[in-house]
């Protein structure tokens, strides 16, 4: 097969095109830089896709939690466009192309659900819009969708916070941990729905590979954990203590209100699909995925 991955150089891209070219997927990676290993998104659009595609994924996407980035209505259209336009272009690009493009996977969040005490979420949950973030998923869920082609499987996958060495939270929290700075971040006992980069790698993967996995389909670990227990495993992996809780006013300073919410609250999430459809964690716990997420990752 050959795989069209949009935003294939960020984080979770980089692992998932290993897991792909590791099982001998052909793979063309869209970026806002083409170069000799990607193709730029006007070029894709003037082309269309490969002639050989037979699954799209959408990655792309602004970096929410840059603290460069103060959160404007400039910047959140930016983080809106980034997922949005870049789902409904491979989206028209699949409807244009010939009928062996079998899955369409985008990238959707758990924010989608609501953060309520006592809530435990599952893909048929009822989901609304009631925030920035939960409507930006209703919105790319929809981009997702294509009209007149029943063959191709649109997956949307609700990922919780993506752990992995190499990017995402953990890269922002190595260095306060290493100086025995980090800690939980208040109240300590939000939930914090999680997965590692490596499961979520083969998730995509699985959702291409498996005729089953269709709609939404949550991107998390089968374990509820809460922040205050992802600090005590990450600092422990570390070798570090776990003190200092970081104070909900400095969050909401350094990253404004919408962003800090992230943090400060969470929702109760649970894999159904993927566990029923058979899916295998490799890091199914949060102490075996700290443990692994401190070790920079091995050349291939
Ligand atoms: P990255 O921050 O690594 O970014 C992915 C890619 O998006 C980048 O490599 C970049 O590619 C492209 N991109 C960045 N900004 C823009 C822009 N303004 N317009 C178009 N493309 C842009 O993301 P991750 O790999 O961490 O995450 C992938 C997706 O998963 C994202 O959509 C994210 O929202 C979602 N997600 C991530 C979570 C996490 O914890 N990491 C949690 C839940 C969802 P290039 O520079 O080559 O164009």
């Amino acid at each position: 097969g050959h795989v069209v991955v949009g935003g294939g150089t960020g984080f979770v891209g980089r692992h998932l095109c290993r897991v792909l070219r590791n099982k001998g997927y052909g793979v063309t990676v869209v970026s806002r830089r083409p170069d000799m290993n990607c193709m730029g998104w006007q070029e894709l659009k003037v082309r269309g896709l490969p002639t050989e595609t037979t699954a799209v994924v959408n990655l792309a996407g602004q970096n929410i939690l840059d603290f460069k980035h103060r959160w404007t209505e400039e910047f959140k259209r930016v983080v809106w466009n980034s997922r949005i336009s870049t789902t409904h272009t491979l989206a028209k690009l699949i409807e244009r192309s010939n009928s062996r493009v079998s899955s369409f996977t985008v990238m959707s969040g758990v924010g989608i659900y609501e953060p309520l005490p006592g809530m435990v979420y599952a893909e048929k949950s009822h989901v609304h819009d009631f925030d920035f973030f939960s409507r930006m998923c209703l919105e790319l869920e929809q981009a997702g969708k294509l009209s007149g082609h029943l063959n191709c499987r649109q997956i949307a996958i609700r990922s919780g916070v993506v752990l992995g060495y190499d990017g995402g939270m953990v890269k922002n929290l190595y260095l306060p941990f290493y100086l025995g700075l980090g800690g939980p971040v208040n109240p300590g006992n939000q939930p914090l729905p999680w997965i590692h980069v490596r499961d979520l790698a083969r998730l995509i993967c699985y959702s291409i590979e498996n005729n089953k996995m269709n709609g939404a389909v949550n991107g998390v670990a089968p374990q509820l954990i809460t922040n205050q227990e992802f600090s005590k495993a990450f600092a422990k992996a570390m070798n570090r203590p776990s003190w200092f809780p970081v104070p909900a006013s400095m969050l909401k300073i350094i990253l404004q209100e919408d962003r800090a919410n992230m943090l400060l609250k969470g929702q109760k999430v649970m894999p159904n699909k993927a566990v029923s459809l058979g899916f295998q964690y490799i890091y199914p716990n949060i102490e075996l995925a700290c443990e692994d997420v401190i070790k920079p990752i091995p050349p291939d």
